[in-house]
């Protein structure tokens, strides 16, 4: 790196000592390495760095994602072709200098890759997927690029993003992985810690409120600047399956105390935008449940019912009703309804012939067969399984007309999709309050292995009706088969950070103030090296 004086893309020399934590990341050859980091920590171009060397140095094909297009564009033409112009030694390795989709690098490919405007992953195999910003690309499409991989004597697999909840996105290989910590000695009592946040308990807390300035979480000194550059990478764990880094804002020698405290204090910060993207931590209020205001922001009054001539999915729970959510796939829901019978169904699918239905076959089982003999061909039973290992994407049967869908993972998508704004619906918000209520009475916890204490995954936990919920999934399933999914599921302001204030299931809102909220949710890891 130093003998080619390496720059970035605005031309300045890459200083090693004040960027040290990243150069680790950059050397690490690992076969599987995750980073889960706060937003502004100067990583991407290490991440550019390390993808154009590995490329040329091992030889290997490697697929790199994006959350979009429109991010590949500004990511490859805005900083790695800078960066590449600046380094004549890269300008050296690469050919296919103008193409923003791939670059030549000596004799190995890299594709650039969006996630929320292609429906599948792309068919071009690699020794390498790179998943950039995780949290925010689309997990099934992302679970596709897995098998890319299959045929490579590498199959590694780098995942970058800030965090976002608890137990998904880059959380997930965070919790398989070593779990690397930033570990400083202060220049006073000596004592080795890593640098962390806690309002309430002294010994958690790295930054002195009213002096401004970083302290030593054992003797309250000054930790200086200096202190936090000249830190090591210490692993809580040894022998796991992926090398992991947490980067916060916190450990970048470039960034005070001040603006730390200024982030915290700013009125426009919420809780959740300090946590995942100031503390590099996932957020535990975030995702485990489809708050009123995380559904309403999908509401859209301008009404477009399909077409006859439009392909409609129809999602239905069956049970002592008939709970059903119908709408085309570019246009989000349409209507939500409970019928007593399947006339009504019956009626829709006469109505629009192309429309395709999922209908629950756990529930109802007599009449969901007469459904699906009825209207041969044009409808699927969908049966609800536990966690499939390794894998997000439902399991069809064209022969049988029949999917298996895994319960926890499949809600977790269609919620998160609705938090993204990713699913219109059409009416007001009183047309869709009833049908938010039964979203209401989906949890989702932890499970955790009772005598390890390990983390195994995540559940969600039904506390009263929930039968439109389900009846979205197996929409949400129908339309991932049916429907040109990047086409509704692409709103722009899906980045938008940070989300408004949320409001309760007892409809009351709780307090603006983000600090006091961070009793909930701490990084309460202990100092191990104790
Ligand atoms: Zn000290």
């Amino acid at each position: 790196m130093q003998e080619h004086q390496i720059k970035n893309e605005k031309g300045d020399l890459i200083d090693i000592k004040s960027h040290l934590f990243q150069f680790a990341i950059l050397s690490d050859n690992s076969q599987n390495l995750t980073v889960m980091k706060a937003a502004q920590v100067g990583l991407s171009t290490i991440e550019i760095l390390k993808t154009i060397y590995d490329a040329k140095r091992y030889q290997m094909d490697i697929i790199y994602t994006l959350p979009t297009d429109g991010d590949v564009n500004v990511f490859v033409g805005g900083k790695v072709n800078r960066i590449i112009a600046q380094n004549p030694i890269l300008l050296e390795y690469t050919k296919d200098k103008d193409s923003i989709e791939q670059k030549q690098v000596g004799n190995s490919m890299i594709y650039f890759r969006g996630t929320w405007t292609k429906k599948a992953a792309i068919m071009v195999t690699a020794d390498r997927v790179t998943h950039d910003e995780k949290d925010s690309s689309k997990q099934d499409v992302i679970n596709e690029y897995q098998a890319r991989t299959q045929h490579s004597k590498y199959k590694q697999k780098h995942t970058f993003s800030h965090p976002s909840a608890e137990g998904t996105g880059v959380h997930v290989e965070w919790l398989l992985s070593d779990q690397k910590h930033w570990f400083i000695k202060c220049s006073h009592c000596e004592k080795k810690q890593y640098l962390s946040w806690h309002l309430n308990d002294k010994s958690k807390m790295s930054i002195d409120l009213d002096k401004q300035i970083y302290v030593c979480k054992s003797c309250g000194e000054e930790i200086y600047d200096e202190d936090r550059r000249n830190g090591e990478w210490v692993a809580k764990y040894k022998n796991r399956e992926y090398s992991g880094y947490w980067v916060s804002l916190l450990m970048c020698p470039w960034v005070s105390a001040k603006e730390i405290l200024k982030k915290f204090n700013d009125p426009n910060t919420s809780e959740e935008f300090f946590f995942n993207k100031v503390l590099g931590l996932p957020y535990r209020g975030k995702g485990n449940k489809l708050s009123q205001q995380g559904l309403m922001q999908n509401v859209s009054i301008v009404m477009s019912t399909p077409t006859s001539e439009e392909r409609a999915i129809l999602g239905i729970d069956t049970g002592l009703k008939l709970d059903y959510v119908f709408g085309a796939p570019k246009k989000g829901l349409s209507y939500a309804g409970e019928a007593k019978d399947y006339d009504e169904l019956d009626k829709i699918m006469e109505k629009w012939p192309k429309c395709i239905a999922v209908v629950d076959g756990g529930g109802d089982l007599i009449g969901s067969r007469k459904f699906k003999e009825k209207w041969q061909g044009r409808v699927f039973l969908g049966f609800f399984t536990g966690d499939k290992k390794g894998t997000d994407e439902s399991m069809w049967n064209m022969e049988e007309k029949t999917v298996s869908i895994d319960r926890n993972k499949y809600i977790q998508i269609v919620v998160d999709e609705f938090m993204d704004k990713r699913i219109p619906l059409q009416g007001t918000e009183s047309d869709w309050y009833d049908y938010w209520l039964d979203w209401n009475n989906l949890t989702r916890t932890k499970i955790v292995d009772p005598i390890t204490g390990e983390f195994k995954g995540n559940k969600w936990i039904r506390s009263g009706r929930d039968h439109k919920a389900l009846a979205t999934v197996l929409w949400r399933v129908g339309v991932g088969k049916f429907g040109e999914v990047g086409e509704i599921f692409a709103s722009q302001d899906v980045l938008n950070f940070p989300r408004g204030i949320d409001l309760r299931p007892n409809m009351t809102t709780r307090a603006p103030d983000p600090k006091s909220l961070f009793k909930i949710n701490q990084p309460n890891e202990d100092d191990w090296r104790n």
